[in-house]
């Protein structure tokens, strides 16, 4: 792992910076460029956009390891209250949340009952209902409490990570569920024991994956195939093998981030691969903003940039 990565995801970690980090102007201005917003009706205006440029949407509100039981039920008031909005207009824009943001940290019982609640909601208006997932010490109890919403909701799909070198295994028994899977390459500073630390091993994982996912076999249970990566050399990949082995472009979707490899996004659209963009916003950014700027350390020119702009 890069020491600028490394360094970067230990001051997503500082406290002060989380607390303090969102007021500082020229930071403010900098992760414009990965936010349309602060709030949901933000994030909706984003979401209309890149619908009728015939981009659908999957929405999160950023937040993370929540201390407080008040909070925890505030911010599934808020989920709730965005899948009817989003049902009411029509829109395809499908939830997604942290299970620390629902309470895990505080209590099990507390995450399961709003997950469970939210899934429910989001079958309700006939949307997908997909868990992020965290540091490696939460992915048990992720895919825990994700095989129990799936006996209770058919539309549930869980966000595994390549680095890890336990996902082979989880791959396999998500896909045997049919729950779907969102393949990212993992945002977390892990152990070697637990990630592997070379890139290229993360990449290789990442690619051998992905053919399982698009396999005959690894689709048969109904499992939903995300790939959630702007890495368009691997994206080109999955859809060669797709091609070779008569995979149809509508048996699975890239998934990417507001504001990156925007050109990527509309010619893939352009080309009929299924493409969703997730779209982040909320004031708790700061650690999340840190993430985006460990997967691309040439980001923090941005940063640089706009502390000079206005
Ligand atoms: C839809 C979606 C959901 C995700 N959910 C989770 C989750 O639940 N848990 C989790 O651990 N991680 C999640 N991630 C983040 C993921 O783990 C990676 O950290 C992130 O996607 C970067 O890896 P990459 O696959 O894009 O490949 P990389 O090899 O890191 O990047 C490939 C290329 O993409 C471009 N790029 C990548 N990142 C950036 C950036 N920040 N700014 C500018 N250009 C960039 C660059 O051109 C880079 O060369 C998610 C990512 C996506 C797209």
């Amino acid at each position: 792992m890069s020491i600028a990565r490394t360094l970067i995801l230990k001051i997503s970690d500082n406290t002060w910076l989380r607390e303090h980090g969102t007021r500082i102007g020229f930071v403010r201005r900098a992760v414009s460029r990965f936010m349309p917003g602060e709030t949901f009706d933000d994030m909706l205006g984003a979401a209309r956009a890149l619908e009728a440029s015939g981009i659908a949407s999957v929405f999160t509100r950023l937040g993370e390891n929540v201390r407080d039981r008040a909070e925890a039920d505030a911010v599934a008031a808020h989920y709730l209250d965005g899948i009817a909005r989003i049902r009411t207009l029509g829109i395809s824009c499908e939830p997604s949340i942290k299970l620390t943001q629902l309470g895990l940290d505080i209590d099990p019982a507390l995450a399961w009952t709003h997950a469970l609640a939210l899934a429910q909601a989001a079958s309700a208006a006939g949307s997908y209902f997909w868990v992020d997932m965290e540091q490696s010490p939460y992915v048990d109890r992720t895919l825990g409490l994700v095989r129990r919403l799936r006996d209770e909701v058919p539309q549930v799909g869980v966000c595994l990570q390549a680095y890890l070198r336990r996902t082979p295994a989880d791959l396999a028994d998500m896909q045997a569920r049919g729950i779907g899977v969102r393949l990212v390459k993992g945002a977390y500073n892990e152990p070697a024991d637990v990630a592997w630390p070379q890139k290229s091993d993360v990449d290789a994982q990442y690619a051998e994956l992905a053919y399982r996912m698009i396999s005959v076999e690894g689709r048969a249970a109904g499992s939903r195939a995300v790939f959630g990566t702007h890495d368009l050399t691997i994206v080109e990949q999955i859809r060669a093998r797709a091609a070779a082995t008569d995979v149809p472009p509508a048996a699975y979707e890239f998934h990417m981030l507001y504001g990156i490899q925007r050109e990527g996004q509309l010619r893939l659209s352009r080309e009929r691969a299924i493409v969703r963009i997730l779209i982040a916003y909320g004031d708790y950014w700061f650690p999340w903003y840190m993430r985006r700027l460990a997967e691309r350390p040439a980001n923090v020119g941005f940063v640089i940039r706009s502390l000079f702009s206005r």
